[in-house]
């Protein structure tokens, strides 16, 4: 785990503005997030395979260029109330 990683792990982006800084993000930075739908909230997660497959099919494509945008969403533990409740 390179420090790198570990500071994107704590970047929180809040959902709230209006405006997603974390979509389109180019370079190196570039990642996918799993978004926490009630609290707002965005976790960096591993996407691997969407980059393996998104490279094979620009290069299989001969397209240039190829961007792409994924993400995950979905209640996070804490603001799951069915979780909440079992604990
Ligand atoms: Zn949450
Ligand atoms: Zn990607």
């Amino acid at each position: 785990m390179t420090a790198f990683a570990e500071a994107g792990r704590a970047d929180v982006v809040r959902d709230g503005t209006g405006e997603r800084l974390f979509r389109h993000r180019p370079g190196p930075d570039h990642r996918h997030y799993l978004i926490r739908t009630a609290c707002g909230l965005s976790l960096p997660v591993d996407a691997d395979p969407v980059e393996t497959w998104a490279e094979k099919i620009a290069r299989t494509s001969g397209f240039a260029h190829v961007r792409h945008t994924a993400e995950l969403s979905g209640r996070c533990p804490d603001c799951d109330p069915e979780r909440a409740r079992a604990r």
